[in-house]
Formats: structure tokens, C-alpha cells, sequence
């Protein structure tokens, strides 16, 4: 891959402004300066890009998966509208960069949420067809029984609703905590179940989408993953 389209692929700047880049020296590739913008280089060989001495998170090409635990009062949206976007937990300029979130968390929700910019991937973990399962933490503001697993396992309908949806799994932790496993994605989904089923949620927090825990990031933390 050119040089060129590869530092421009990074979300740092226009072409021009990658041009200049390149050309004035400014760009330092695995620790060495690259000032010809038509040098043919290996994205996948690519393990640090500075810009005038400065380090840059090296976005892998074509595709990333990044799993971010995501904090609460951030807003999984481009366009938030009352907290600040989950997009901008990234450096400036990821943000150039097309990055789509695999599913949304509430605003108040926190935990494993995954951002790439393939949009095949996006799109196969999030069908309901596919059946990805959701682990959910939810601290309940009633204490329950076992009864309350029981309903969520049978099926609740939803309101507004007017198909049954089944916990895949539900495990009573404690009075107040209970373990979710859903495998759909239906919006407030997890505290859409625990109304009809005459309880509330107070927290939420995902532990496990599909394969993919926190990995003890701390709220905040990001990492790329492999796929
Ligand atoms: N279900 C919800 O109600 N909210 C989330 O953020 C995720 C699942």
C-alpha cells in the first residue's frame, strides 16, 4: 500500500495534508522517518506511527475490532444529545476514521461494547438470526426469588410488543443482582424484560458480549482485538 493512502487511512489529516506530512519529515514508521509518499509499505508491518515525535494509536488496516468498557454517561451515538459520545473516549484522530458501535448501550449502561468499521461483521453478530449472547449484570431495585428467572426464562411480552421474549439464561446472584443472558438486541431490551416481569432495573452492566469479556479494562479503557 502506498505510503500515502496509508497515513491518510489513519484519519490523521486531508490528502494534501498527509502529503506535507510525509514530504517535511514529520511521519516516523516503526521508529524510522518515511518521506516519500509513494514508498510501498506493509500495513500489517506497521507496530508504531509518530507524527513529529508524537505516538499515534496505529489503527490496524483494513478492518479493526476494538473492545472498549464502556463508562456510564457516555452516549453510544455520533450525535449525542445530553452526554458526551462514546467516540470520544478515542484519540482525535481515530475519530476521522469510519467507526461504528456493534449494538448501542444505554447511556447509563456500562461494559463491554465493541466499535470496528466492518460493517459484514457489525452486522452478522447483531442479527437476532445469529443468536450472539448478551451477559447482563443487573442490580434490581426490588429484591426477588427465583421466581423472577422463572418469568424471564418462560418469556415476557414486552410493551409495545407484540412478541414474547425469553431470557436465554437468568441466574439469581443475590436478591438485587441478577445474571442475563439474552441473545436478541431489541432496544432497553434488558430493562424492557425486567419491567414485565414487575421488577426495575437500577444498574446495568455487560459483561460478556459473545466471546468478549471486559478483559479488566478499567471504565474507559480500550483495546484492538483480534477477531
Ligand atoms: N438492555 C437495556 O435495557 N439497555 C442496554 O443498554 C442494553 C440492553
Amino acid at each position: 500500500m502506498q505510503l500515502l493512502k496509508y497515513i491518510q487511512s489513519q484519519g490523521i489529516g486531508s490528502r494534501k495534508q498527509c502529503q506535507w506530512l510525509i514530504e517535511n519529515n514529520c511521519i516516523t514508521l516503526n521508529g524510522e522517518i518515511c518521506n516519500r509518499p509513494k514508498a510501498d509499505i506493509d500495513p500489517a508491518a506497521v507496530r508504531s506511527l509518530e507524527i513529529d515525535g508524537e505516538a499515534l494509536a496505529v489503527v490496524p488496516m483494513p478492518y479493526f475490532y476494538i473492545l472498549l468498557n464502556k463508562p456510564a454517561d457516555y452516549e453510544t451515538s455520533h450525535k449525542p444529545q445530553q452526554y458526551p459520545s462514546v467516540f470520544s473516549l478515542f484519540p482525535d484522530h481515530m475519530r476521522q476514521i469510519d467507526m461504528q458501535a456493534v449494538g448501542r448501550l444505554d447511556a447509563d449502561t456500562t461494559g463491554v461494547l465493541l466499535i470496528t468499521n466492518d460493517g459484514q461483521f457489525n452486522h452478522r453478530v447483531t442479527s437476532p438470526k445469529h443468536k450472539v449472547a448478551k451477559l447482563y449484570r443487573v442490580t434490581l431495585k426490588h429484591p426477588a426469588d427465583e421466581a423472577l428467572c422463572a418469568t424471564l426464562k418462560q418469556g415476557v411480552l414486552l410493551h409495545d410488543d407484540n412478541e414474547t421474549v425469553r431470557a436465554a439464561d437468568a441466574v439469581l446472584e443475590h436478591p438485587h443482582t441478577l445474571l442475563l443472558t439474552i441473545t436478541e438486541g431489541k432496544y432497553h431490551q434488558v430493562k424492557r424484560m425486567v419491567a414485565a416481569a414487575g421488577n426495575r432495573v437500577e444498574a446495568l452492566h455487560r459483561s460478556r458480549f459473545g466471546g468478549w469479556d471486559t478483559q479488566n479494562l478499567a471504565p474507559g479503557e480500550w483495546k484492538f482485538i483480534e477477531i
